[in-house]
């Protein structure tokens, strides 16, 4: 028996500590519970006699210098004495591991937190406790399933953002895989990831939402892509979603299309007049970063340079228009008044689609019309997507870990299990330096 600290250190409740020793580099701990216990019978409720007791090796969370632990455990035996109960003998249960587990609680839940902060993979977590991909796995997926689960993870979703990233990349057998994220656009919080980027695919998803959280939605925010908003337009027409539901375009990806454009265009005009591509000493290939600045952004200097390369590399003027009509459209989503925001994306319409206008720009005026509704229900509602491309970020961390996924069920898992940690859910830790010392000479 080792002194009471010891166990206090090991911290499992109801056991003693017999004895720590190394191993071949392992700390091996063992555990008891004490002696002098009285047990009752389950079933009969009369008084069990001890069978003596049997040695379990469990594996524990590596100790604080990363060094494996593992835990003997002298498990008792008891044995009903009546033999009329059907009870047998059976093994004490404790606070330390499950029935025939082999990880003790406190690792499964080291490798859940591990995960959860996105630290290293599965695989790497069953490398440093010793044991199978699955035994840790089906630790962390009831970890995982226990955080999806939880009915108050997600509340009324005002303002709900869709955005795609692709879950595993195309091989020799399959195609691209694409998942949707639903994520909260006010707080970040993702609601659900599923399979594809499709109506059909955000359809389903959002019909197997609660009534109550399909209500709470008031603007859907989304790429300009066709699909989300065929889906979300069905489903207001068939009662899935709220008719008062306002679609939104995210004004980075708007912003985006116009610096494609510009890009484009700049690449084109480059073909035209060197016949070749950018290259260092090229009027348009030095300021291609410059063009996509914003032009607040850009000091007199900056200025200067691109204008004088626009003088020289951009005869038709089509690049300068590009540019012209790329700040039009950021002047749409600078303004909190609606009335100057839809003044304004009608006068980016307008510019672009003039007949002297470049091709690209002409491109860019027939996606802004089809998405006028939506663009200005971004800025009259002022929904953006940026929280949820922020949650995709840690989407695509969580990918990146796991060096892609092609279970959807275990990415889906993997994500709801990093995403929905909260601050304040860690065990608060005391401060042991302070700034200013307690005692004063
Ligand atoms: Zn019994």
């Amino acid at each position: 028996m080792v002194e009471a600290s010891t166990a206090a250190w090991f911290g499992a409740a109801g056991l003693e500590v017999t004895g720590v020793e190394e191993v071949r580099g392992e700390v091996a701990v063992g555990v008891q519970t004490p002696g002098g216990q009285v047990v009752f019978c389950e079933l009969c409720g009369r008084r069990a006699r001890s069978k003596g007791r049997r040695e379990v090796v469990l594996r524990d969370a590596p100790g604080a210098d990363g060094r494996p632990v593992r835990v003997r455990w002298n498990k008792r035996i008891w044995e009903c004495r009546s033999p009329r109960c059907g009870a047998g003998s059976w093994t004490e249960r404790s606070e330390l591991a499950g029935p025939r587990r082999v990880l003790t609680f406190r690792a499964e839940r080291w490798a859940a937190d591990r995960l959860a902060a996105v630290e290293g993979s599965v695989a790497s977590a069953a490398r440093r406790l010793g044991v199978s991909w699955r035994t840790v796995w089906s630790a962390v997926e009831a970890a995982a399933e226990e955080v999806a689960g939880d009915p108050d993870r997600v509340g009324p979703t005002a303002r709900v953002g869709f955005d795609e990233t692709v879950m595993a990349s195309a091989s020799r057998r399959r195609r691209r895989r694409f998942i949707t994220a639903a994520v909260d656009a006010s707080s970040g919080q993702v609601v659900d990831v599923f399979d594809g980027r499709d109506a059909a695919g955000l359809r389903k998803w959002v019909s197997r939402q609660p009534r109550w959280w399909a209500d709470s939605v008031e603007v859907v925010c989304m790429d300009p892509h066709e699909g989300y908003r065929s889906a979300v337009n069905e489903l207001k027409d068939s009662g899935g979603l709220p008719s008062a539901v306002k679609t939104a375009a995210d004004p980075f990806h708007i912003v985006r299309l116009a610096n494609q454009a510009l890009t484009r265009c700049r690449q084109r005009t480059q073909q035209d007049t060197t016949g070749h591509r950018g290259r260092t000493g090229d009027a348009l290939y030095g300021i291609r970063k410059l063009l996509l600045t914003g032009a607040e952004r850009l000091d007199p200097a900056g200025r200067q340079r691109l204008w004088a390369a626009l003088d020289r590399g951009d005869p038709y003027d089509e690049v300068a228009d590009c540019w012209q009509a790329k700040e039009k459209i950021r002047s749409v989503f600078k303004t909190a008044d609606p009335e100057q925001a839809a003044d304004r994306l009608d006068d980016a319409i307008a510019y672009s689609q003039a007949p002297e206008a470049a091709p690209e720009l002409h491109k860019l005026a027939r996606t802004l019309k089809r998405w006028r509704t939506e663009i200005i229900a971004s800025t009259t509602t002022g929904t953006h997507n940026g929280r949820t491309e922020a949650a995709n970020a840690k989407i695509k961390d969580v990918k990146r870990s796991a060096r892609g996924f092609t279970n959807l069920n275990n990415h889906r898992l993997r994500i709801l299990l990093a995403a929905g940690r909260k601050p304040g859910q860690t065990q608060p830790v005391t401060k042991i330096r302070t700034r200013r010392p307690r005692f004063v000479a």
